[in-house]
């Protein structure tokens, strides 16, 4: 039986409890607000679903909705959960893996050195961060920054597709091999693919390299420039011939 139908089934004997309670007369059990709410009819079956919305309108509900989440195992050692930030109505969002120590002590995305190269990254496009969103796959800092493991990311992903639903920015830069496979499946090559049109949801992709690949190899800054440039172009930016 599916986790969700369970839910329901005791939800359902609450409910029979509850009505065999009022007809004996007796003095109903306590019983949390939000419980009575949906023994009501008034709660959507959104809200016992552990991981999306039904229909999810802003970044603001959708952060709501996530609050102090335990889902997964990486919450054990997070400072701050990292959501994401910028624009909801940014043209461009760029999606790295998972937040370092740094964004973990500030609660923001891309704050260390490799948040500094891609803030350079986002002015050599003629953008600003407030103009663009950015996020990560995994919202919680895995210990010692490892990669974030494979349920780990299946537990998170929903709510990274939830921002990118709710801003539906015209292009998706993902950074680095997790981002890639986790919007585009395990099979992704980042060496191999990188530098290609691939799409999310309609929405057109462009897979490239990671920044903090770039501080370990700055030779690789030279396609990251390449793959900007493309999107730029997409996007109908002016293309300086210098940076
Ligand atoms: Fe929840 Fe995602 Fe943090 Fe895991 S990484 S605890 S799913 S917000």
């Amino acid at each position: 039986m599916k986790a969700e139908e369970e839910i329901r089934n005791i939800f359902g004997q609450l409910k029979n409890l509850l009505l065999a309670e009022q007809e004996m007369g007796s003095e109903p059990p306590f019983i949390p607000s939000e419980v009575r709410s949906y023994l009501e009819g008034s709660v959507s079956a959104a809200h016992v679903h552990n991981h999306e919305l039904a229909h999810p309108d802003s970044l603001e509900a959708l952060r709501a909705f996530i609050g102090e989440c335990t889902r997964c195992r990486l919450h054990k050692g997070r400072k701050h959960l990292v959501f994401g930030e910028g624009s909801s109505q940014a043209r461009l969002a760029f999606v790295g893996e998972g937040p370092g120590r740094e964004e973990d002590t500030a609660g923001r995305p891309f704050v260390g050195e490799a948040g500094r190269l891609l803030t350079r990254i986002i002015k050599a496009m003629g953008l600003t961060r407030e103009e663009v969103y950015i996020c990560n796959v995994v919202k919680c800092r895995p210990p010692g920054n490892r990669d974030p493991e494979t349920d780990e990311i299946e537990t998170c992903i929903p709510f990274l597709k939830q921002q990118l639903t709710i801003i539906r920015p015209e292009v998706v830069c993902t950074l680095g091999r997790v981002a890639g496979q986790g919007l585009l499946g395990a099979n992704f090559r980042i060496t191999l693919e990188r530098g290609n049109w691939h799409s999310h949801e309609n929405i057109p992709l462009m897979p490239t390299y990671h920044p903090a690949y770039l501080l370990r190899n700055p030779a690789a800054k030279r396609h990251v420039w390449e793959d900007v440039q493309k999107i730029m172009t997409f996007l109908g930016l002016e293309v300086k011939k210098n940076d």
